[in-house]
């Protein structure tokens, strides 16, 4: 599906590629975006006017999965999945503030005396993150404003917790899965593979089935307690019998289940910044967990990935569900080049000076530009990210991030895309088991 705006540049329903094809072929529409593909109407008529009118009672849900390098997310309108996409986060970030910090601290003592260090007294503001997760942070709100820009967003679909630890807290499992349906054992079973790291507590086993499995076996009066479970493979769970885990000849084990599982608080603080941030767009939020999310994708049958759990989360889940699209914009935050002027080498020494400026004759490093060169070695065409230099000769990328061409004049290069932090690429799904357009695919009611 392509994002369409009228005249004034606000959001109409987004309509199939294939009629955006048709409205580009008659000029009626100019494209307004690259990525993700938006077009723009040319002229507004009453007709659009009236589109508009009718439209504005339709509800588009963004859907957001957030994780610690992928963040899924998805476009709903009702059962109907309009926009699917994938964040790829910033993951060097704390690497390269360590090597930079190392290469300064370096560069300070060579020529300096022993110094005590000073009294700290520089404080954090309040609600600081460091950079690593705040990047997180600010890619999604950075999206979030963007869409709604393209898209006349009315909800927004949020997993801010894993597990609902109310749910879980009621001991007796089999009793209530009975009474209160499937979501409770999905919870539990969330719980204790993040507990139990996705391993047997046993043998260590990894990527295989797990079993839940009672630490003081039921026959011997264990109860069904969060604090008396683990996970075990199989063949663990078979051998073990009705022996306790200690007799089994794992006392720790017990010591462990008795500890309950302390939130990764980074991780926590993350998701409350990322609630926050929505909250500040004035949508309605909805928000599940990760247990819920899980259940659905795998009641609808899909496979696991960022997006299609993004299509997943919370309780407004449709149970049937309509992919109105086959293609994933993956969308990878780059930054928008250093502060650091100086390239070093990896002693820390300087090899080369950056030049002050980001734009050169109106290109800047990132730009998407086609270049049409007429003669000598690069001849032909070239479409990629432009690498600017300031004698005017710039080099070109092509997708793959390979250098194409070299040296190509800068009156050759015409604009595609600007530059804005982000690189895209577009993934077409469609095979092997993943929904084709327009298929529906039913889930049993819970
Ligand atoms: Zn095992």
């Amino acid at each position: 599906m392509v994002f369409v705006l009228n005249k004034n540049k606000q959001p109409l329903s987004p309509c199939h590629s294939a009629v955006a094809r048709k409205l580009l072929k008659t000029g009626k529409v100019v494209i307004h975006k690259k990525y993700p593909f938006t077009i723009r109407l040319k002229e507004l008529k009453e007709s659009e006017r009236k589109l508009k009118d009718s439209e504005s009672k339709a509800e588009f849900r963004l859907k957001i999965d957030y994780g610690s390098r992928y963040t899924g997310l998805a476009i709903l309108n009702g059962p109907t999945v309009v926009w699917l996409a994938q964040i790829h986060h910033k993951t060097n970030i704390k690497s390269n503030i360590d090597s930079r910090r190392a290469m300064r601290r370096t560069r300070r003592n060579r020529n300096t005396r022993y110094r005590k260090p000073k009294f700290n007294n520089r404080g954090r503001k309040e609600g600081w993150l460091p950079p690593s997760l705040q990047s997180r942070v600010d890619n999604i709100k950075n999206w979030v404003i963007k869409l709604q820009r393209l898209c006349s967003l009315t909800h927004i679909s949020y997993e801010n917790v894993k597990f609902d630890t109310q749910l879980m807290q009621n001991p007796e499992i089999s009793g209530i899965e009975y009474q209160q349906g499937e979501l409770q054992g999905y919870e539990i079973r969330e719980y204790l593979l993040e507990k139990w790291d996705r391993k047997c507590a046993y043998c260590g086993a990894e990527n295989i089935s797990l079993e839940i499995e009672h630490i003081i076996p039921k026959s011997r009066g264990g109860t069904s307690r969060i604090s008396n479970l683990t996970l075990a493979c199989h063949a663990c769970n078979q051998v073990k019998g009705d022996m306790t885990a200690e007799e089994f000849g794992y006392p720790d084990i017990q010591k462990q289940a008795k500890k309950p599982l302390k939130d990764a608080a980074l991780v926590t603080a993350t998701r409350w910044k990322v609630y926050n941030v929505l909250s500040e767009t004035g949508l309605n939020i909805e928000c599940g967990t990760g247990a819920r999310t899980k259940m659905n994708r795998i009641l609808l049958n899909l496979p696991k990935n960022h997006h299609f759990d993004a299509v997943c989360v919370g309780t407004s889940t449709p149970n049937d569900i309509i992919f109105r699209t086959n293609s994933v914009l993956h969308i990878k935050a780059k930054g928008r080049g250093s502060h650091c002027r100086t390239n070093l080498n990896k002693y820390g020494f300087p090899r080369g000076y950056l030049a002050r400026q980001k734009s050169f004759f109106g290109f800047q490093t990132g730009d998407i530009v086609k270049a049409i060169v007429p003669k000598g070695k690069h001849q032909g065409t070239w479409i990629g990210a432009v690498a600017c230099r300031k004698t005017g000769y710039f080099d070109i990328k092509n997708k793959e991030g390979v250098k194409a061409a070299q040296g190509i004049n800068h009156k050759y290069c015409k604009m595609l895309s600007r530059v804005d932090g982000y690189e895209y690429a577009s993934e077409h799904v469609g095979v092997d088991g993943i929904p084709l357009m327009t298929e529906v695919t039913s889930i049993l009611p819970y």
